[in-house]
């Protein structure tokens, strides 16, 4: 049978495959600590989860509008005029099964075929991913370990053509931790503005900032009517599994949108939102209490992993994933690459981490080496993991 030739340029995200890996391994009876995945290892807080039994219970069981259910709408918009100072409208809202359907439906709607994406690199698969699914061309933007992970403004600068039709950006980022600062949302707004230019904001981790404010590009002057704004409820509210995210746009796009979801998921289960409305407008404690812990976390495992030789590692601003450079203990295991030391501290460590290279092939003169290790693991996952890490890198 045939598949068609689209097909061929549909990447994946590696994550799900290294969990199909250590979940067999663990199968056969192994023990392994996983930092692969990247999703709160808490539960949804209880009055959330309270409020999606008892919308259940209340029938909201049936399809819902595609666009999403008006007072959830009308509770994001109020969401996020409040957290980005700006007056956002219920119609400029659109609500979609997790965010990542987002990160499709925008491309799908504003990118045509030949256009050109600048995306991060590295950064979260499914960017670059889709990009080509479209038949555009991805440009990488390198975030630079020197720069905090952050980007040269010169190299943005020269990226941009005639045919760039959108920059995606991702603060906190995913897999770095890293943090745009204003001045660099500052230049991005001006150069989207300047050369007609949409941005895809990827904002699922903006209240994991560690130190200071989360700071979005939809706030700055004349940037509203250019941002997609992308948000959710996986990390915030450990509601992975739920599938809710939604986007702020332009109502325009939003209607577009709108028909996208009516071809592909219908609309978002009814029943979720309903939970998401209590996780907007209830109490906010127990999440709270997750984004502390993923602070101390953050701290520990930096300091853990600056402990062992060859490793070295940032403390990252946000999100919860760290960084390390891996260089030096890939060269002393006469290991080729990172992929090689995922694959060691698998089977000799029994620790899963993933490779940089998931998240997009290496720059152009990159030479060092990285891994992403997720902090959604227990402290004593945390201790335990680097201590065989140590053990196995330092022999
Ligand atoms: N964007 C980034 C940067 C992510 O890391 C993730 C999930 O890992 C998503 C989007 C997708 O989130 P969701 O699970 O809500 O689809």
């Amino acid at each position: 049978m045939q598949i068609a030739k689209r097909m061929n340029l549909l990447g994946t995200e590696t994550a799900f495959e290294v969990l199909a890996e250590v979940n067999k391994l663990k199968a056969t009876g192994k023990d392994i600590i996983s930092f692969a995945i990247g999703e709160p290892d808490f539960n949804t807080p209880s009055n959330i989860i309270r409020a999606g039994i008892k919308s259940l219970q209340e029938g909201y069981t049936h399809y819902g509008p595609s666009v999403g259910l008006l007072p959830f709408r009308e509770s994001i918009a109020r969401y996020v005029s409040r957290t980005r100072g700006i007056k956002v409208e219920p119609e400029e809202v659109v609500v979609t099964p997790g965010a990542k359907p987002m990160i499709f439906f925008s491309i799908l709607a504003c990118i045509n075929e030949g256009d050109e994406v600048i995306y991060p690199n590295p950064g979260f698969p499914t960017y670059e991913s889709v990009i080509n699914f479209v038949g555009a061309q991805s440009i990488p933007l390198p975030l630079l370990e020197e720069k905090d992970f952050r980007f040269d403004v010169k190299i943005l600068r020269e990226k941009i053509s005639e045919r760039t039709r959108m920059i995606i950006i991702n603060s906190p980022q995913n897999p770095t931790g890293g943090i745009l600062t204003e001045a660099d949302l500052k230049e991005i707004a001006s150069l989207a503005i300047s050369n007609n230019i949409w941005v895809l904001s990827d904002e699922i981790y903006c209240h994991m900032v560690y130190d200071g404010n989360f700071r979005s590009i939809i706030s700055l002057p004349g940037m509203k009517e250019r941002t997609i704004l992308l948000d959710g409820f996986s990390k915030t509210y450990a509601m992975t599994g739920w599938r809710l995210g939604f986007g702020v746009m332009d109502s325009e796009l939003a209607a577009n949108f709108t028909r996208l979801a009516t071809n592909s998921v219908s609309c978002t289960a009814t029943f979720t939102q309903m939970a998401g409305l209590e996780g907007l407008e209830g109490s906010q404690k127990e999440s709270q209490e997750m984004i502390r812990e993923f602070k101390t976390r953050r701290d520990m495992i930096v300091e853990l992993l600056n402990d062992i030789k060859g490793i070295s590692c940032k403390k990252p601003g946000g999100a919860f994933y760290v960084y390390p450079n891996v260089t030096e203990v890939c060269r002393k295991l006469k290991l080729k690459d990172s992929k090689e030391l995922q694959h060691y501290l698998l089977y000799e460590a029994g620790v899963a981490v993933l490779a940089g290279t998931c998240f997009g092939s290496k720059n152009q003169e990159e030479t060092q080496e990285y891994i992403r290790l997720s902090y959604a693991a227990s402290r004593e996952n945390i201790r335990e993991g680097l201590r065989r890490i140590k053990e196995a890198v330092e022999k």
